[in-house]
């Protein structure tokens, strides 16, 4: 075997977390040592601040109350978007910033996660000439933005117009009566969430963070954190010389000072053969709104979402938000507009809702404070440096968590004095990262590739050494048990909603869920060390 392949059949060195590493790496961080940078959240954001300070050259620890992606992370639309939205409301800044790392995203540090996909805008008759016109300059003028961020056109190519023919070959489902044509655009698709989540804390591991779960933050302070381990219930300090508060929209809980302004967004999850085979996405308008669309998004899994709304919400703030049903029947009206056997409700398999942590930026009891809707609120983020020198990062989104976490670690190494190098995040391959060529010529199926890049002819050499392994873990569905096994020994996942919830999506039907629920046990049996 050449070191290439052995290379090819473990996992990336000193990245693989698990249970035991855990419980060691948590007794070192609160033994009475002080690191310099704790991090609090581990969301797309936190797990970026831990990696951005990491590579630094810094000692980060960096807690999650629950696990991995378990907040706002795991229920995103998984675009990396180009920032087309943020060009319509005149933030040019946000645009482009969005632009520039979903480019970096594409080509460099994860371009096994994050790839181009099609959608398709077809051109029905309750779309006019006038709103074909406006959409088709947005979608010329995202193609500025990628140019101005220099990503390829064999990266994400360019939109281009399409006669009926082909809108009725890439939406089959769609109405064909009086379907005059449609409009092609491209825009980055993360394979999942969660897993670009698990590849940036595994990433951030393998340079020396360590990256504790179920460790929740009771108390910050600008020299650490008060934490509850909540498998043990035991309660400790964990002291660190600068302190990143990146939860979310339960961020105002740990810090004062702001406020977070929470609005819902809702995904129906579909069986993909209710909308035929679906080569490429779908722009729907929202009947009556100008600028405001319902995409449908194949997930390649046997399962196509759609979303998504934008609802404020109020009051406490849940651990997983509910679906109400207005949300549902609001999706399946637009759906319903443009498809030839509109979807019922008992046609839908599963709904979740995430909530965006979207900053306050309204002056408290001024006018603009309840009339401003949750969609007109910038994306834009925000890096708060409280007076004790806590720094809270909040707002943005996945496609831009990297800027987000450059700017709160440089925040926090200034607001310290720590010693620190610039950010090297943007040419920073995250675990199983490669470039094109490589990731296609890997000995193992495209649809590990794409889920684990370089590390997916180590997940399929578990399969190969035990075919039981190979089994799916329900039928009909492409997860193998040899992943699960994968994601216990080396993604850090500790019990079987881990498994089933956020390193593989099975959990988003619950059906499948509960009947996959014996399986993901058995398996965690097998990942301990007494186990195999
Ligand atoms: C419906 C929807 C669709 C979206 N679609 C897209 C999209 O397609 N593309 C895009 O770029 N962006 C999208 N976004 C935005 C993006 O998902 C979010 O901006 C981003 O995921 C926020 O990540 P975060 O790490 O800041 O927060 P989170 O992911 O919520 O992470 C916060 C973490 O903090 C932890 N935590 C909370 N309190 C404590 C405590 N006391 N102690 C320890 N840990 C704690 C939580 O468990 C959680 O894991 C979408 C958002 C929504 C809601």
């Amino acid at each position: 075997m050449s070191i290439r392949d052995h290379a090819d059949r473990t996992a990336a060195p000193g990245s693989s977390l698990d249970a035991a590493r855990r419980t060691r790496e948590l007794a070192t961080a609160a033994g009475g040592g002080t690191a310099d940078l704790l991090v609090v959240g581990l969301g797309a954001t936190g797990a970026g601040v831990a990696l951005d300070a990491a590579a630094r050259g810094l000692d980060v620890v960096a807690v999650d109350a629950h696990d991995l992606a378990f907040g706002t992370s795991r229920w995103s639309s998984k675009l990396i978007h180009g920032g087309l939205r943020y060009l319509a409301a005149g933030q040019f800044d946000v645009a482009h910033e969005s632009a520039v790392e979903r480019g970096v995203l594409m080509t460099r540090t994860a371009p096994h996660l994050v790839a181009a996909q099609p959608f398709v805008l077809p051109l029905t008759p309750l779309v006019s000439r006038a709103q074909a016109s406006l959409a088709w300059a947005g979608f010329r003028a995202g193609d500025m933005l990628r140019l101005a961020a220099r990503t390829p056109r064999q990266v994400l190519p360019v939109p281009r117009r399409l006669t009926a023919a082909e809108a009725r070959h890439l939406a089959p489902s769609v109405r064909a009566a009086g379907l005059r044509g449609g409009l092609l655009s491209w825009d980055g698709r993360v394979t999942d969430d969660a897993r670009l989540v698990t590849a940036l804390a595994r990433t951030a591991a393998a340079h020396g963070a360590r990256v504790l779960t179920r460790v929740r933050a009771l108390g910050l302070g600008p020299t650490g954190a008060r934490f509850r381990d909540e498998l043990t219930g035991e309660e400790g300090e964990i002291r660190a010389r600068a302190v990143v508060n990146a939860t979310g929209v339960w961020a105002g809980g740990l810090v004062d000072g702001f406020r977070v302004r929470p609005s819902r967004g809702t995904h129906l999850v579909l069986r993909s053969e209710r909308l035929g085979a679906l080569p490429a996405g779908l722009h729907i308008p929202v009947p009556g709104e100008t600028n405001r669309f319902v995409l449908v998004l194949p997930q390649g899994d046997g399962r196509t979402y759609v979303g998504l709304t934008d609802e404020p919400v109020e009051g406490e703030i849940p651990d997983v938000p509910e679906v109400p049903e207005t949300d549902i029947g609001f999706l399946l009206d637009v759906l319903g507009s443009v498809l030839d056997a509109p979807v019922r409700r008992d046609e839908v398999d599963g709904a979740f809702a995430g909530l965006r942590p979207l900053l306050d930026t309204s002056v408290p009891g001024g006018p603009d404070s309840a009339s401003v809707r949750t969609s007109d609120i910038s994306r834009r983020h925000a890096v708060l440096t409280s007076p004790d020198g806590v720094v809270t990062v909040v707002g943005g989104k996945l496609t831009t968590y990297r800027r987000m976490a450059q700017d709160a670690v440089d925040a926090a190494v200034a607001a310290r004095g720590l010693p620190s190098a610039p950010s090297p995040t943007a040419g920073l391959p995250l675990v199983g990262a490669a470039g094109p060529e490589r990731l296609r010529d890997l000995p193992a199926p495209a649809r590990l590739v794409r889920r684990y890049g370089t590390e997916a002819p180590a997940v399929q050499a578990l399969a190969e050494r035990d075919p039981a392994l190979a089994e799916p873990v329900l039928p009909g569905h492409p997860v193998t048990r040899a992943e699960l096994l994968w994601a216990a020994r080396h993604e850090g996942a500790l019990d079987p909603s881990d498994l089933l919830d956020r390193r593989t999506r099975i959990g988003l039907v619950p059906e499948d869920r509960a009947e996959a629920l014996a399986v993901a046990a058995e398996v965690l049996a097998r990942a301990t060390p007494s186990g195999v």
